[in-house]
């Protein structure tokens, strides 16, 4: 069987479990490392030691396991994923059982690009604002720079977009960072930063979110190449300033640490203490026994990886052609 129709095939299987009231996730990301060449003050990762990595054999244990949970959309990040020398054999195992992404800072991508190109469906580099604001936001002069060289090798070969972390200090900058990704051919995915409790605050005042917000929908509507749908946007305005809040579903986006323990029952709150090795694990069982109930009034962070999928719905034709045939579309062509 194919990859596109093994992916396929596990999409079909999860509604059908999911019709008996099953909760089955549909995407899984890993920190392959916490280990940075970055020194980003929101982020609480580079300050955590790697004390020990997988190797080769165990992402591999782990990537079958989640191939027999139903996974279909794989995502790896870190620290920085480039900084892993196995890196190429980790995304050509993964590449033939899922839609597979990274999420990278840009530093090394443009030089090691030709050693992972043929095994990823996506792209997204971290761009936090134009020059100087990047550069400061990221801890190291020269990641703007790094990170648009690295933008420009890589979307000629696949589907790439910025990865944008909206803080108090770049907050006034979406509206170039849209206009730089247009310019380059390529998408751009805001995130809202999340304080984390061992990371410098860096979130935007309540006031200059709510303009970024509005900027983004407006300029959604008027066909920016905005990732996040019109729904996302909606919903954080909603629940964050009108106190109507969404139902988040954790359930539908699994996530493994750098020692490949499961992170229950989402990454922020949980803040990345792993329990059980994947492979190790019966992971229906231990679905199935996580109240995920208790935290679908949980609206805490808006990480599209978790947002995204808990307001995906088929009954809304924009979305079921921006998160599923586009998808399908990019994984077919690369
Ligand atoms: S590049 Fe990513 S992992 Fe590295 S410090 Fe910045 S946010 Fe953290
Ligand atoms: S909103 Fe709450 S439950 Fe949902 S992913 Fe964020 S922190 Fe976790």
């Amino acid at each position: 069987m194919g990859l596109f129709e093994s992916v396929a095939l596990r999409t079909v299987q999860r509604g059908i479990r999911r019709l008996s009231g099953e909760k089955i996730p549909t995407i899984a990301g890993h920190k392959l490392l916490y280990t940075c060449n970055l020194r980003c003050g929101m982020c609480p990762f580079w300050r955590r030691p790697d004390e020990y990595l997988l190797s080769l054999e165990e992402e591999k244990k782990m990537l079958s396991a989640l191939e027999d949970f139903g996974i279909s959309f794989m995502g790896f990040e870190g620290g920085e994923p480039f900084l892993r020398k196995d890196l190429p054999e980790i995304l050509d195992y993964s590449h033939s059982r899922f839609h597979t992404s990274i999420v990278t800072n840009g530093w090394l991508l443009k030089e090691r690009l030709n050693s992972v190109k043929e095994n990823l469906d996506y792209v997204f580099v971290s761009i936090d604002g134009i020059g100087k604001t990047h550069d400061r936001l990221r801890g190291r002069e020269g990641s703007f720079q790094r990170a648009v060289e690295g933008v420009k090798a890589a979307s000629e070969f696949l589907p790439v977009s910025f990865n944008t972390t909206i803080t108090a200090e770049n907050s006034d900058e979406v509206g170039a960072i849209v206009n730089l990704a247009r310019d380059l051919g390529v998408s751009v995915s805001f995130q809202v930063a999340h304080d984390y409790s061992s990371a410098e605050k860096k979130s935007p005042s309540d006031i200059k979110l709510k303009e970024a917000i509005a900027s983004l929908l407006e300029m959604k509507k008027n066909g920016a190449p905005i990732v996040e749908s019109r729904e996302y946007f909606e919903a954080v305005a909603n629940s964050w300033y009108n106190g109507v809040s969404w139902k988040c579903k954790p359930w539908l986006t699994l996530n493994v640490d750098p020692q490949g323990r499961l992170v229950l029952p989402c990454y922020v709150l949980k803040e990345y203490e792993g329990s059980g090795k994947v492979w190790e694990t019966d992971l229906r069982k231990t679905w199935k026994s996580v109240e995920w109930g208790l935290y679908e009034s949980c609206n805490k962070c808006a990480l599209s990886c978790y947002l995204e999928p808990s307001l995906f719905s088929w009954g809304k034709p924009h979305m079921v052609k921006e998160r599923i045939v586009d998808s399908m579309l990019s994984y077919l062509r690369s």
